[in-house]
């Protein structure tokens, strides 16, 4: 049965909300009486994001390759997402273990799946999927589908978005926007309408957690973080239901199991129809035969047996919660509203200590498998109909910066920064007639260039020789509303200019992400005092080289012990500038500009004179910090 399209005729195209997930996609559209799930002729939501490849080289898509996996699994892709703008190496697997062949191919070794002798970039199958959808929404709908808004997970980075927004493009789609899954939940909630409120939006899946917090002011809907586990889900729960059909089987039988796919398949299937049993029921029955490994099951499973089992899992994602509200600077006491997505969150432990957790009831009025198309197709209406009720903000996951002079670096957009956003910030030379600089792009938690990632570099050439610590290097960072980076760097005076659009040609795997947030964190108070103290140093430095210049230059014009004065602190910087007390460099700098204090005035009125006789104070001062960061670029 099909759903009327409401509105939509008027419009002479459908714009839709895309939910690519990773073992099915739905799409949803908003019609004159609020956003719907769209159907297609035979009433199904879901297109199983499953890609078959017949003999002849021509796709099947959804349900039909669906079948086809059994039969045909090495012509048969499924769950290619976790694939989008990685390399193998990223994969964080083994890929023989894959049902189908995945090679390392094209520009820098991204993943390619090998199908018939063909190979096939993941975002060529995702669009395959995409293309599916839209074809099932134009046959319902009569019209065209030619805009949509497609979600990600938060944690996706550049390449991963890029991915996306470029299987969108291969499936004939214009990509409004590409927003995160839990940012569209808060949306189908109509929580943007509000006046003002943290949201936490708590996402069990199948196979991931992840958790996002929100905040909604003024009618600015912003992310403020966002933290998860990618191996957490509800095939965890299958496994935790189906270790307990094998309690009491013994030893060769399981050993047995081992050499048997089809058997373990089959018990993975049981295990989650008892699962999702009991989500509705207290008790369910679980009888198969598995023949080859010798295997007969009988058995009755509880919900408190299966409560017991999947307990310690389910409070882990609590540990994430915290982690992300603290990340936030927030308690559970400030959030007003928790909204939940997913399959796994159907099941009644999860909803019960939500609820104990965070003190208040979560939503549950919407389905959670829909709740994220339907914010999709809330956030495609908003970007068409112009009518801008919400300003849509998500973040950015990690920091970036770029390398500096010693191999520290300066971080220019911080981790959950709210995108879009743009920041940038001045650097110089380290060495005499410098024509180029290299930029070095960064991403992490960490203080120093070398614990970091590396997400590309490039030079900028063509700057005019000059002494080192003239050239103003002025760069740019700018992410757009897709996660995408522009890194420019525009050297001031010559106007020579390079950028790069940063496509990471290695994604990260999600495990990592996290891995690095956690790094951040653990080295937090080493890295804050290594990098302070490295500050300092550069800062010592520059202090005793002006200082030595005054005295050079106007040293005759004071007394003989301020002079003596002078030296002495210098040396006293010089002293604390090879230690590692931060306190002491800190007292000595200090020091120094009291010293040269008198000097100092001397210097002013020498200004004073000099500028009635026509010399610029420019001139005078020569060498001074013309506002840039003492800090270089790195050199290559
Ligand atoms: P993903 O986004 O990771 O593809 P979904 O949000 O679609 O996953 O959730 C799928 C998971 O939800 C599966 O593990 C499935 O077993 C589980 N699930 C679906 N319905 C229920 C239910 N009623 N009770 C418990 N688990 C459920
Ligand atoms: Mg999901």
């Amino acid at each position: 049965m099909a759903i009327e399209l409401g509105t939509v005729s008027e419009r002479k195209e459908v714009v839709v909300g895309i939910d690519l997930g990773t073992t099915h996609s739905l799409a949803a559209h908003v019609r004159w009486d609020g956003p719907r799930v769209i159907r297609d002729r035979q009433g199904r939501k879901w297109v199983p994001s499953v890609v078959a490849i017949d003999e002849g080289g021509s796709p099947v898509v959804g349900q039909d390759a669906q079948a086809r996996a059994l039969t045909n699994p090495r012509g048969t892709v499924t769950s290619v997402k976790r694939f989008m703008g990685k390399g193998i190496e990223d994969l964080g697997e083994d890929p023989s273990r894959l049902p189908y062949r995945v090679v390392s191919g094209g520009e820098a070794g991204l993943v390619r799946i090998e199908i018939g002798g063909q190979l096939y970039t993941p975002q060529e199958i995702s669009a395959l999927v995409l293309k599916e959808v839209k074809r099932r929404v134009e046959q319902v709908s009569g019209l065209p589908v030619r805009r949509a808004v497609i979600t990600v997970p938060a944690y996706f980075d550049d390449a991963q978005r890029q991915a996306t927004r470029d299987a969108g493009r291969l499936a004939g789609l214009e990509v409004l926007r590409i927003v995160n899954e839990p940012t569209a939940a808060a949306l189908a909630y109509g929580l943007h309408r509000k006046q003002k409120s943290v949201i936490v939006v708590y996402d069990l899946g199948g196979g991931t957690f992840d958790v996002s917090v929100l905040r909604l002011s003024e009618g600015v809907f912003k992310v403020l973080s966002t933290a998860g586990n990618t191996r957490l889900g509800g095939d965890d729960f299958d496994y935790a239901v189906v270790d307990l059909l094998l309690e009491g089987v013994d030893a060769p039988r399981r050993a047995a199991l081992g050499e048997d796919p089809l058997a373990l398949h089959a018990l993975k299937v049981a295990g989650e129809r008892a699962k999702i049993a009991l989500s509705a029921e207290e008790s369910t029955r679980v009888q198969m035969d598995l023949a080859g490994s010798g295997i007969a099951i009988d058995r009755e499973v509880d919900r408190a047996t299966l409560e017991a089992a999947i307990g310690p899992l389910v409070e882990d994602t609590f540990r994430h919660v915290r982690f992300a509200l603290n990340d936030a600077d927030l308690d559970v006491g400030d959030v007003d509203e928790v909204v939940l997505v997913g399959g796994s969150t159907r099941i009644p432990l999860v909803r019960r200590r939500v609820e104990e957790v965070f003190g208040k009831k979560p939503h549950v009025e919407i389905d959670p498998d829909e709740v994220v198309a339907l914010g999709a197709a809330v956030q495609a209406e908003q970007l068409t109909a112009g009518r801008q009720e919400a300003l849509l903000l998500d973040v950015t996951p990690l920091s970036l910066g770029i390398e500096t002079y010693g191999g520290g670096a300066s971080k220019l957009i911080h981790r959950n920064t709210s995108i879009p956003c743009r920041a940038s910030e001045g650097f110089t030379t380290s060495v005499d007639h410098q024509t180029s600089v290299e930029v070095h792009i960064l991403q992490g938690e960490r203080e120093m260039a070398r614990d970091l990632r590396s997400l590309g570099r490039f030079r900028l050439r063509g700057i005019p020789p000059m002494s080192a610590g003239l050239p103003r290097v002025l760069v740019e960072f700018a992410i757009d509303a897709n996660g995408i980076l522009k890194v420019s760097a525009r050297e001031m005076v010559s106007g020579a200019l390079a950028s790069i659009e940063v496509r990471p040609s290695y994604g990260l795997t999600d495990t990592e992400v996290e891995a690095m947030i956690s790094a951040g964190m653990e080295h937090a108070q080493e890295d804050f005092e290594a990098h302070m103290l490295a500050d300092l140093k550069v800062e010592a430095a520059t202090v005793v080289r002006y200082a030595r210049k005054a005295l050079r230059d106007h040293g005759a014009r004071v007394a003989d012990e301020a002079r003596a004065g002078i030296e002495a602190a210098i040396a006293g910087v010089e002293e604390a500038a090879a230690g590692e007390d931060r306190g002491r460099l800190h007292d000595a700098i200090d020091a120094l500009n009291q010293a040269t204090h008198p000097i100092a005035e001397e210097m002013m009125n020498e200004v004073l004179r000099v500028t009635v006789t026509g010399r610029t104070v420019d001139d005078v001062l020569e060498g001074k910090d013309s506002g840039m960061k003492a800090r270089d670029v790195t050199l290559g």
